[in-house]
């Protein structure tokens, strides 16, 4: 473990959910190096006191562990309770926790569709939740980042919950950002496109798929986490003081529709 020595959120508390690997891992070390103490979500500690031996120190104090599955209205009461008192406070919230399971629609489980809903909509809900109920007890002007995705946008068949679940999410963040904006809290999503994490150990780790996945980027490249991370900070930070209710899109131009690069149609 090193010390910090950038400062853009010294001083400040940040909750992290899904913090054991991929984008929640490089966000917590984002926030960490930029000098912010951070508190690990995820459901297992072990995990989270692992990315916690990478962090950089800061002088507050150690970073939390607040492990607890966010889909779980008790746990996510507790671990933000824990990360509050720990941190001395809370100033950002980054709703991370996320996955998805692959189906044909028709042959879809109940059980399957819920549970990804349970995590990616009613989990962002819970933590969102009990993040306003402390800055209006305070009076903070907190920030909420959510991690959505392009298929908030973007029809994904075979992935319908997680599909459902990203459209919601853009309207959880455009709907809390209106009803919070006049004391001064802000709410934002940030939309990765393909990134290389473990959830897509698949086609990362084939040559063939990369360059296949590749292919459909305008950018040519799939993005990494740490390019996620900075665009999180960015929209929890002054910098962005004036934006709330909005997702902004981090995919090399996936949402640009690619196919329309060379004239195909008139
Ligand atoms: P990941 O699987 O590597 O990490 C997900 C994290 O969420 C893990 O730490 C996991 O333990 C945690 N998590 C899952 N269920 C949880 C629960 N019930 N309670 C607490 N924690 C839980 O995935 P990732 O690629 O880093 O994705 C992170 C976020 O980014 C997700 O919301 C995902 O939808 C979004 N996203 C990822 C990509 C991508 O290409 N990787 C693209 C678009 C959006």
């Amino acid at each position: 473990m090193t010390t910090s020595s950038r400062s853009r959120f010294k001083g400040q508390k940040v909750l992290i959910t899904g913090a054991s690997q991929g984008i929640g891992e490089a966000t917590a070390l984002y926030f960490a190096q930029e000098g912010a103490r951070v508190a690990l979500n995820g459901r297992k500690e072990d995990k989270l006191l692992a990315v916690r031996e990478n962090l950089p120190k800061v002088p507050e104090g150690d970073h939390v562990i607040a492990a607890g599955d966010i889909s779980k209205e008790d746990d996510v009461a507790a671990l933000t309770a824990k990360s509050i008192q720990e941190m001395g406070g809370l100033d950002v919230l980054v709703c991370n926790a996320g996955y998805q399971i692959p189906s044909p629609s028709e042959d879809i489980s109940l059980a399957d569709f819920e549970g990804v809903m349970a995590v990616n909509v009613t989990g962002v809900m819970l933590a969102c939740r009990e993040a306003l109920r402390y800055w209006l007890k305070e009076g903070i002007k907190g920030r909420i980042v959510v991690n959505s995705s392009v298929h908030q946008l973007i029809p994904k068949p075979h992935y319908l919950g997680y599909s459902a679940s990203k459209g919601a999410v853009g309207n959880i963040v455009r709907t809390l950002a209106l009803e919070y904006a006049s004391r001064g809290i802000r709410v934002n999503a940030v939309a990765p496109g393909a990134i290389v994490t473990p959830i897509n150990d698949s086609w990362v780790k084939d040559p063939q798929q990369y360059e296949a996945v590749s292919s459909h980027i305008p950018m040519k490249r799939p993005g990494q986490s740490e390019e996620i991370a900075a665009t999180v900070g960015f929209l929890a930070a002054t910098e962005s003081s004036y934006i709330t209710g909005q997702t902004l899109y981090v995919d090399g131009g996936l949402t640009l529709y690619g196919d329309f690069e060379k004239n195909w149609s008139s």
